[in-house]
């Protein structure tokens, strides 16, 4: 049986993508809403909410969701840290899977950064670096993909945002022990690469992601919506969804 899905955002380029798929993955979009429809309907009698809008969408699909006991997938990204508190606190009420990259290959980029990086931590003299890029009319740098790479490997570190260096240029001198590169590459149609380089003396260690079509969101938003339905209330992950916790 299909669930029932109310899909906010839904014609926007990812919620076309969701459309477009949506019964080959055991859901049927019976509630597409944009700016300016009436959700009443859909949150009373659907199944599952999905969330692809904007940043001003989500709070307010994320509290209807909670009002009516709704479980809720979102993808959206771009929120200041207070909004995502905000909608982060309704998953006390609501099981919530919140993902900045729906992508299987990616939150496996992710499980094997955290691998690599706590067998590679400072005292194994390999310097870790992150090289992203995208195409030409992106606007944020580094990615929200590379940023949650940086985030993994100062964990594993106990090291601070200010360890990493974004980019070199004029006479930054030798690279110090704990720093962390990051470089941004914009251009074409590059729809998203990410590689987590371990650079040793006489050895280094590549981990790459080639994204080469944006389904790939869409089908993870998917299967995150099949896994919440039959969750407790909390904050999940997409690496939750895949099994890729370390
Ligand atoms: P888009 O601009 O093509 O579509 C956004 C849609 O949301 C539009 O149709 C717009 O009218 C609608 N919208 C805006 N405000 C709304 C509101 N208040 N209520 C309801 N609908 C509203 O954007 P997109 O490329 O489809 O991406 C949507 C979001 O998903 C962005 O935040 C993007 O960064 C994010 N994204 C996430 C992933 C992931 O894997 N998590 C992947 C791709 C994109």
């Amino acid at each position: 049986m299909s669930l029932s899905v109310l899909l906010n955002g839904a014609n926007g380029r990812m919620g076309k993508a969701i459309q477009s798929i949506a019964e080959e993955h055991a859901c049927k979009i019976k509630y597409p809403i944009d700016v300016g429809d009436n959700p009443n309907e859909g949150i009373k009698n659907c199944d599952v909410v999905i969330d692809f809008s904007l940043r001003d969408g989500t709070l307010q699909i994320a509290e209807l969701a909670q009002s009516f006991e709704k479980p809720i997938v979102i993808g959206t990204t771009g929120h200041t840290k207070d909004e995502r508190k905000l909608i982060e606190e309704i998953s006390n009420n609501v099981p919530m899977v919140w993902a900045g990259n729906f992508s299987t290959g990616v939150n496996l980029l992710f499980f094997l950064t955290q691998q690599v990086a706590k067998v590679l931590g400072p005292e194994s003299d390999f310097d870790p670096e992150i090289v992203e890029m995208h195409h030409r009319f992106k606007k944020d740098a580094p990615s929200g993909t590379a940023d949650r790479l940086l985030e993994i490997i100062l964990q594993s570190r106990n090291s601070s945002e200010q360890e990493i260096s974004h980019g070199r240029q004029g006479i930054p001198g030798e690279r110090k022990p704990n720093e962390v590169g990051s470089h941004a590459l914009r251009g074409g149609d590059i729809v998203g690469e990410h590689t987590v380089l371990f650079a040793g003396m006489g050895e280094r260690i590549e981990l790459t992601h080639r994204a080469t079509d944006r389904i790939i969101f869409a089908i993870g938003a998917l299967k995150a919506a099949n896994w919440v339905v039959s969750k407790q209330p909390g904050l999940y992950s997409m690496q939750d969804v895949l099994g890729l916790t370390a």
